[in-house]
């Protein structure tokens, strides 16, 4: 009886997995739609210069609405990395930016930088280099860079790096992203092309409260800048945490909800139209 109990409950463990794979796989399918009809849209949140309060750009986030719900990003970018759908996905994230970014340079005066995340795999894809050439003359004079998430760790292959120099040779920077809870070690900062690293904002989130959170992130700002790096900090939230960035002494980037939301493209025309500069910082100093 008890051998039959065990096998029944084995068999409802079974359904669950089976449940919960056929729903992943209904998702992959779904997002493969989504992908191919140009459904996946596009959020910009804005990356401020922390002293002068100035918006330098802006860092593109890929928004998906499955049947008018929106689904997590790390859901679907996670579903789109396992399915492999992330190459053609990237590939309309890109597109998509470069014809916003063409719009928004006939706009605004002034350079401005777009920022797109791309996954190591898109770097091992044959046409990668001629899409972003593509994307780069599309963007009419805005400037690019790439994130590259260090969350699983960045694999150094010459395909990786032969990509990455051909694509930092046509003036398109890369930046780490997530820097600071990822699994490499940071020596791959000496081997591969990268002029700016985006410290996570798990690394920022104690900034104002924990003397030990604050000199962490200090030392990862004073380690970009001797390696002559750009330093964005993420996950802004709370003013006292801009504080702590306000006092740090060095030229220091910015990206967070206090600052910015992420945002349609039409809002970010209507904001750099502006002033361009940021009201949680004009208000502090
Ligand atoms: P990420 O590249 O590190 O992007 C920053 C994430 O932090 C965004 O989440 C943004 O909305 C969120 N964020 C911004 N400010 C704050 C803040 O003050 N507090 C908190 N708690 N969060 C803040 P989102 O849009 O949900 O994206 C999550 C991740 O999904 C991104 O992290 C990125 O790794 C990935 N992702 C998004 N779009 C794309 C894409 O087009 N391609 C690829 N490969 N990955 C993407
Ligand atoms: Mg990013
Ligand atoms: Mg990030
Ligand atoms: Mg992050």
């Amino acid at each position: 009886e008890a051998k039959a109990r065990g096998k029944a409950r084995v068999v409802v463990y079974e359904h669950a997995i089976g449940r919960a794979r056929v729903e992943r796989l209904e998702m992959v399918d779904d997002l493969r739609r989504a992908v191919a009809r140009a459904e996946i849209e596009i959020a910009y949140q804005p990356i401020v210069d922390v002293d002068s309060g100035r918006i330098a750009g802006a860092e593109a986030l890929a928004r998906w609405r499955r049947d008018g719900v929106p689904v997590s990003p790390e859901l679907f970018i996670g579903i789109a990395e396992e399915s492999g759908l992330i190459v053609d996905l990237g590939e309309s994230v890109l597109t998509a930016v470069a014809a916003d970014a063409a719009v928004l340079h006939d706009q605004i005066d002034g350079p401005f930088v777009m920022t797109v995340n791309i996954s190591a795999r898109q770097l091992r894809e044959p046409g990668f280099v001629e899409l972003v050439a593509r994307s780069l003359t599309a963007m009419n004079g805005t400037a690019l860079v790439l994130e590259i998430t260090e969350r699983q760790g960045i694999d150094l292959d010459p395909l990786v790096l032969d990509a990455m120099h051909a694509i930092a040779a046509m003036g398109v920077r890369f930046a780490i992203d997530d820097f600071g809870v990822g699994f490499s070690s940071i020596s791959y900062l000496r081997d591969i092309p990268v002029q700016i690293i985006k410290a996570d904002g798990s690394l920022s989130h104690a900034i104002d409260s924990d003397e030990r959170a604050s000199a962490l992130l200090r030392s990862v700002a004073h380690m970009g800048r001797s390696l002559g790096l750009e330093v964005v900090v993420e996950g802004i939230e709370r003013e006292a945490q801009l504080t702590v960035l306000r006092d740090h002494g060095h030229q220091l980037y910015a990206q967070g909800f206090l600052l910015h939301r992420p945002m349609p493209i039409d809002d970010l025309l209507t904001t750099l139209r502006g002033d361009r500069t940021t009201s949680a910082l004009t208000s502090v100093s």
